[in-house]
């Protein structure tokens, strides 16, 4: 006995059309797929988001990122240092008035002179990342020595702006300002904001170099561009607005 198969309709040219669709969208999916591995293999992770953020890691494209996520959340940032080896005692909470210390840390070696003061947390790590990923290859590019210290004048001071009794309180009333005077070298050199800003000379370059850096990693950055009241120091401090004088 012989068999007739069913002969199927001819495809209407729109089941033309979504199976070419269907097609296509394959293979984007599988073009996808490939470039995020290539991606996730080529690129460094301080490029990539979705890594997890080391003190290790030079700055990358994703770095100002993952650290907005850490400072935002004062556990978060604990955890971090914790994670990473950085020595540090958390500080006491201390409440006077408008200023608080609350989720301070003093940092155990950290090159500051005075060494130890009182910082928020968020402070305390994106000053890290500062000194190891800016300041510290800084200094060895443009001056050829190695950093010893960054001198700085305070952290938390329980003030307004200024000092004045009409303007806002400043960031230093709850240490998340950082004054910077100047820097010490290995080679015993020194470096002053106040006495080496100006001019055309390595010491003004490095200056330039570490105030830069600080603009793109802090919430503000104020020196002797700003105004006389910033002539010998660098003030960084965590805003959440974005200010680079
Ligand atoms: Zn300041």
């Amino acid at each position: 006995m012989k068999l007739t198969l069913p002969t199927l309709p001819p495809a209407t040219p729109g089941q033309l059309a979504w199976a070419a669709f269907g097609s296509a969208l394959l293979e984007l999916s599988l073009a996808a797929i490939l470039l995020a591995a290539f991606v996730e293999k080529a690129a460094p992770p301080q490029d990539l988001p979705w890594k997890p953020f080391s003190l290790n890691h030079p700055l990358g494209l994703a770095t100002d990122a993952k650290l907005a996520l850490i400072t935002a959340d004062p556990a978060r940032c604990r955890a971090v240092l914790l994670a990473e080896d950085v020595g540090f005692a958390a500080a006491p909470d201390r409440t006077e008035g408008f200023c608080t210390t609350a989720g301070s840390v003093r940092l155990g070696d950290a090159k500051l002179s005075p060494n130890g003061p009182v910082m928020r947390c968020d402070l305390a790590l994106t000053y890290e990342v500062w000194r190891r990923h800016v300041v510290e290859p800084a200094a060895r590019k443009t001056l050829g020595s190695d950093l010893s210290r960054v001198e700085h004048l305070g952290t938390y001071a329980c003030r307004n702006i200024y000092g004045k009794s009409d303007a806002r309180p400043s960031n230093h009333a709850t240490a998340s300002a950082l004054d910077v005077a100047g820097f010490r070298l290995a080679d015993g050199r020194q470096v002053s904001v106040l006495r080496d800003y100006d001019g055309e000379d390595p010491e003004a370059a490095f200056l330039q170099e570490v105030r830069r850096g600080a603009c793109r990693l802090f919430g503000a950055t104020l020196g002797p561009d700003y105004n006389a009241a910033h002539a010998d120091h660098f003030h960084l401090d965590m805003s959440p607005y974005s200010l680079c004088r």
